[in-house]
């Protein structure tokens, strides 16, 4: 059993996420803040990627250089997700990026699947899943296990700011995943909202408030 999930405490991703809490941040800068705060937790994120050796040759002699050994794939849940994905593509350009639409039903709160893409390989790929806001656990839950349908072992999640309800309705029914946010906040409101949170983060990101 994993620990229930890593909590970023990165004195750049405490700073990064508290601008972004910031009502008075404008949606070009919200954006930008998600993008590099993605970026910083990815680097958490992916510390422990298993290495496989290449040997190389550099301007001045041959060694035997390090790469990452495992497939990636990039899993962003729309709509929210897009802007993480971007920051994830510029760290792995070669790793397809897989989208998942699911939308929350407001009435129930419940997650519904609008959009799959498709996986080549999923028995060999490692899912990145990129959604910025843990809140019930629907979407998040839902997401894994439509990859584990397809043969997905291993998922890694990355999120901005998660809930301890949507927390733990993910590790109880996902215990095998490895879970990374920036933040875990205080509850859910009755509306589905973390608080404090970021409010809606596809409307700040989208400027559709
Ligand atoms: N989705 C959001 O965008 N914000 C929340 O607080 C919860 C779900």
């Amino acid at each position: 059993m994993k620990k229930d999930a890593s909590i970023s405490s990165h004195p750049l991703i405490i700073d990064k996420l508290t601008k972004a809490r910031d009502i008075s941040a404008t949606s070009e800068s919200f954006r930008v803040l998600i993008h590099q705060i993605t970026t910083l937790l990815l680097y958490e994120a992916c510390a422990s990627l298993s290495l496989t050796s290449r040997k190389i040759e550099t301007p001045l002699k041959c060694m035997e250089g390090h790469e990452i050994e495992e497939s990636l794939a990039i899993v962003p849940i729309l709509r929210a997700g897009i802007t993480m994905s971007n920051a994830a593509s510029k760290l792995f350009p070669e790793a397809p990026v897989v989208h998942i639409g699911l939308k929350r039903d407001e009435s129930t709160l419940e997650a519904k699947t609008y959009f799959e893409g498709q996986l080549n390989n999923p028995s060999e790929t490692t899912c990145i899943v990129l959604d910025p806001m843990l809140a019930t656990g629907g979407t998040a839950n839902a997401a894994c296990t439509t990859l584990k349908s397809w043969g997905v072992k291993k998922i890694i999640f990355v999120g901005i700011v998660g809930a301890p309800e949507g927390l733990s309705s993910l590790r109880k029914t996902h215990p095998d995943i490895e879970i990374y946010l920036a933040s875990l906040d205080n509850n859910l409101n009755r509306n589905g909202y973390i608080v404090p949170g970021l409010g809606d983060a596809g409307d700040r990101l989208f400027g559709t408030v």
